[in-house]
């Protein structure tokens, strides 16, 4: 208790230096108005602060300006919340010839259990070496163009060239390639079901073989043992190589003798119409029912400025999100009177444990772009808006006293993103 009553006295000052002298009585009487129950973003904070807002440091300017919502969060954040961000920025980015890469997992944000984030690039030319792992991993290009590779458990070849916006997934197990192409190779995410992953582990060709007896693999292939003197001693991981061969002749060479994946690994975004779309913004859902390979079920969200991803939760699997563009804001409350805001821009990583509740708004001038990754086969979400229009309105009105007809007004149909009108 005491410090909520410490919180409501800081909230009430900021009150008073905002409506000036004259209201000065009316305003600490007004503290839990709902008016005030919004963010101070960090250019409109009080000209004058009081002694005990003041900060003499040291400070980390550039960090607070990007976490405005720590440093005045809403008078309706409270208690202790567990960070639900982390940026790829603070990751240390492997640098090879032919590309790059950097992961964010449960060992650097740990409430992240259940999904990992790699980010990497290749050049033209540039190969992440043939591998695989025992998570699913889903992918979508960001940039530029690659050349992918899969061989599934029957032997069936997968050879395709994806572009901006195109996915795809590895299932668990599949043996994988991806190549960068022309004219500048490629950036693009990755995102494994399980927070633990860890891509500087993962099954490699050459180190497998590495550590195999020279012998072995003789007896193996029934060549001679001299065969495999040039395997390389120590793992490629990523490497510069030349362009492939053409697209059409590599698939068929794949496909002898066993015929292509039955279902696709790549996935065209930009060949699917928006699951929603309201004036501001819109969503594309892409699990399972649309892309039947993918026990990973996503949302790409754009938000126009001043949109909201309208609060609600996922009663099935936790949110694991990425931050394409934009800036934004979300806030998660984890019950017992406990909430936390915080702030996100492009390349930052957010997380929801599962039922938990949360939104996401758009704070900034551009649109805000960001994923929904889920470790499962379907997407599911269950709006607030949903439902207080589908509970009986009295027994709603009883709780919130917003007015039956407010109720009533509620669209049937879940909104997704606000505003639904345009404005
Ligand atoms: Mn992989
Ligand atoms: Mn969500």
């Amino acid at each position: 208790m005491a410090e909520r009553e410490d919180r409501d006295t800081k909230v009430s000052r900021r009150g008073i230096f905002e409506l000036g002298s004259a209201a000065l009585a009316a305003a600490t009487l007004t503290v839990a108005a709902p008016g005030r129950v919004s963010a101070l973003p960090q250019d409109q904070k009080p000209t004058k602060e009081t002694p005990n807002e003041t900060d003499p440091g040291p400070k980390n300017i550039p960090l607070a300006k990007e976490n405005p919502d720590s440093v005045w969060s809403p008078q309706s954040d409270n208690g202790s919340v567990k960070p639900f961000k982390y940026s790829f920025a603070l990751s240390r980015r492997r640098i090879e010839r032919g590309g790059w890469t950097r992961q964010v997992t449960v060992r650097d944000l740990p409430i992240s259990k259940d999904i990992a984030g790699v980010e990497m690039r290749l050049t033209a030319g540039g190969v992440r070496e043939l591998h695989w792992h025992v998570e699913a991993e889903w992918a979508i290009m960001l940039y530029g163009n690659a050349r992918i590779t899969a061989v599934d458990h029957e032997g069936k070849g997968f050879v395709e060239d994806v572009h901006e916006n195109d996915l795809w997934l590895f299932p668990p197990g599949v043996p994988h390639s991806i190549q960068g192409l022309g004219p500048d190779g490629c950036r693009f995410l990755l995102v494994f079901n399980d927070g633990n992953f860890d891509e500087f582990h993962t099954f490699l060709i050459t180190d497998w073989l590495a550590h195999t007896p020279k012998d072995v693999l003789a007896k193996n292939f029934d060549v001679p043992a001299s065969t495999f003197d040039k395997v390389p001693k120590r793992e490629l991981f990523i490497f510069q190589a030349g362009l492939p061969g053409p697209l059409d002749a590599e698939q068929a060479q794949a496909a002898q003798g066993t015929g292509t994946v039955p279902k696709s690994f790549a996935f065209r975004t930009n060949q699917m119409k928006p699951s929603k779309v309201t004036p501001g913004g819109e969503v594309k859902i892409i699990d399972s029912k649309i892309f039947p390979v993918s026990p990973i079920a996503a949302a790409i969200v754009t938000l126009k400025p001043g949109g909201l991803r309208e609060l609600h939760w996922h009663p099935n699997a936790d949110e694991w999100q990425y931050y394409i563009t934009g800036k934004g804001r979300m806030t998660l409350f984890i019950a017992g009177s406990d909430a936390r805001t915080m702030d996100f821009q492009e390349g930052d990583v957010g997380y929801v444990p599962i039922s938990n509740p949360h939104y996401i708004e758009n704070t900034g001038d551009t649109d805000l772009i960001f994923l929904e990754m889920f470790k499962t086969m379907e997407y599911q979400d269950i709006s607030l808006a949903e439902w207080m229009a589908h509970t009986p309105h009295l027994l709603m009105d009883q709780h919130l006293q917003v007015g039956q007809s407010m109720l009533d007004a509620i669209p049937k149909q879940e909104m997704v993103i606000t505003p639904i009108k345009p404005t």
